[in-house]
């Protein structure tokens, strides 16, 4: 951004291609020093309208407009974001505690990368195919779904919106993107780029606010389809609404996921991979493989090695480089994380690594990395989705017991299981029920499907079947 709204200033939204003053502003707050960082827009009621009867004003036109030229629109758009990205990284940084070197991918090259993985597929793939039938041949014809109200959270703000609008733009659709509060300054970049691409007005909206906006959006009659990503207990909501109104949804929601550390895993290779695994983005992560299974035969080797990593981590200022775990985005999270330490502690499990504030962080909101041992599964901080830099380490018997305990839970969304027998851990994975899991690592692959089973949310974002969940199939019948 060249000039995000200072604190105070009167707040930005974009709408059919312009931007214009937000009726209602509301500071984003920064997570490394509290202080206010920015104004940020709190969309009311009717600026909702305005953006949604702005993406239907869009839609004949952008529909229509022939795959190609679509796929250049994506490929100007990335670029118009890369030239951006090492601002927009820091700023996201600011808002939400993302330490920098992660934000780097996330918030940098990913959504470009991902506009330039969707410009090349629907290319390649293009929107109608023809089948031989019985009475002739059919051509089935893959048309965009509409318009499209993208909601997403504060944790990976670039990320998680081009997971949405970069399939959902390919696939001739126009969408309403409502970013978080707590993130609303980085969400004006996809303007600023989308002006300078050439997309056309109505194309990509862009505002911020919280629920009420998001639950305005939802069941606003102008929408034809609705893609979230937030808390199980939002999604619950909304599926609702969309249940009620027969809108197609896509859920990215919670989760509480398992590592499984086999008897024979390499354990130093181990800890360098839950590293990231299970303290990723400060423990703010869907996929945070925040429980550690781990054999009882190797119980005590394990949960001596989780505490040191978690005690060696750097906890500092997001901006430094060098930080490994940085603030929580806000003091509501904060005392979130900290209100279920003492749940640890008063269900009896033990802690081993952090439990408190680090005294040395005065600033921002900051919560040590925490592991606790002596943890059963069906406790609460072994159950419910902390979002923040805790691990349970529950001990198990055999194999099976690994697989019953990382399956006894209301989510599942992600996972990992870490030998030096790939196949043994592969057919561990094949028996974890979950979207998502890692062998020996686990990093998102943006040409595979990403999502959950059970509470963790319904359909798929990325690869092909991110495409085709912005896409309705046509089926044309031809006589001869
Ligand atoms: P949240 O559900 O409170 O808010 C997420 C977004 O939804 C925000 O933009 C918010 O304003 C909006 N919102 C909230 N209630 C709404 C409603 N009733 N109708 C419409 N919009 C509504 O989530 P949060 O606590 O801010 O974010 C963290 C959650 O997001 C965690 O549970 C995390 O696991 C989940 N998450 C999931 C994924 C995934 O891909 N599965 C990725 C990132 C985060």
């Amino acid at each position: 951004m060249d000039r995000i709204p200072a604190p105070g200033e009167p707040a930005q939204l974009f709408i059919d291609g312009a931007f214009r003053t937000a009726e209602r502003a509301e500071s984003v707050i920064e997570a490394g020093t509290g202080e206010p960082l920015g104004s940020g827009c709190a969309a009311t009621e009717s600026e909702v309208d305005l953006a949604v009867s702005a993406a239907r004003a869009a839609l004949p036109g952008w529909r229509e407009v022939p795959v190609a030229e679509r796929a250049a629109a994506l490929l100007r758009f990335a670029d118009a974001l890369q030239s951006r990205a090492s601002a927009t990284r820091e700023l996201c940084s600011r808002e939400n505690g993302m330490p920098l070197a992660l934000s780097r991918g996330a918030n940098g090259a990913f959504p470009a990368a991902l506009l330039r993985y969707y410009a090349a597929l629907i290319v390649e793939n293009g929107i109608e195919e023809t089948r031989p039938s019985t009475i002739g041949h059919t051509i089935v014809r893959r048309e965009p779904v509409g318009v499209v109200a993208a909601i997403i959270p504060w944790n990976y703000p670039q990320a998680l919106a081009a997971m949405k609008f970069a399939p959902a733009l390919a696939a001739g659709c126009t969408m309403v993107l409502k970013a978080a509060p707590e993130t609303a300054l980085d969400a004006l970049v996809f303007g600023e780029a989308a002006v300078e691409a050439g997309l056309p007005p109505g194309v990509l909206n862009v505002l911020a606010g919280g629920p009420d906006a998001g639950a305005h959006l939802v069941a606003h009659p102008g929408i034809d389809k609705v893609a979230f990503t937030g808390s199980t207990a939002a999604g619950r909501k909304i599926a609702e609404v969309c249940g009620r109104l027969m809108r197609p949804v896509t859920l990215e929601l919670g989760g509480k996921s398992a590592a499984i550390v086999l008897d024979d895993a390499d354990l130093d290779a181990t800890i360098r991979g839950l590293r990231t695994a299970s303290f990723v983005n400060n423990g703010q992560t869907c996929h945070l493989n925040s429980r550690v299974l781990a054999p009882r035969s190797r119980y005590n080797e394990v949960v001596d090695a989780v505490a040191a990593l978690a005690e060696g981590l750097r906890v500092g200022d997001p901006l430094d480089a060098a930080t490994e775990v940085g603030p929580l985005v806000s003091a509501r999270q904060r005392s979130r994380v900290l209100d279920y330490i003492e749940v640890g502690r008063a269900e009896g499990a033990k802690l081993v690594a952090g439990g408190s504030v680090p005294a040395d962080q005065p600033h921002g909101w900051f919560v040590a990395p925490t592991v606790f041992s002596e943890v059963d599964n069906s406790a609460r901080i072994a159950q419910e989705e902390i979002f923040g830099p805790v691990l349970a380490v529950i001990p198990y018997d055999s194999d099976d017991d690994a697989v019953a305990i990382a399956n006894d839970s209301e989510f599942g969304l992600g996972g990992s299981v870490w030998s030096t027998d790939v196949e043994r851990a592969t057919d561990i994975a094949r028996a974890v029920r979950t979207g998502t899991i890692g062998i020996n690592d686990y990093q998102l692959d943006m040409g595979a499907p990403f999502g959950g089973v059970k509470s963790s949310g319904m359909g798929r974002e990325l690869g092909p079947e991110g495409l085709a969940a912005y896409q309705v199939l046509k089926s044309i019948y031809r006589v001869g």
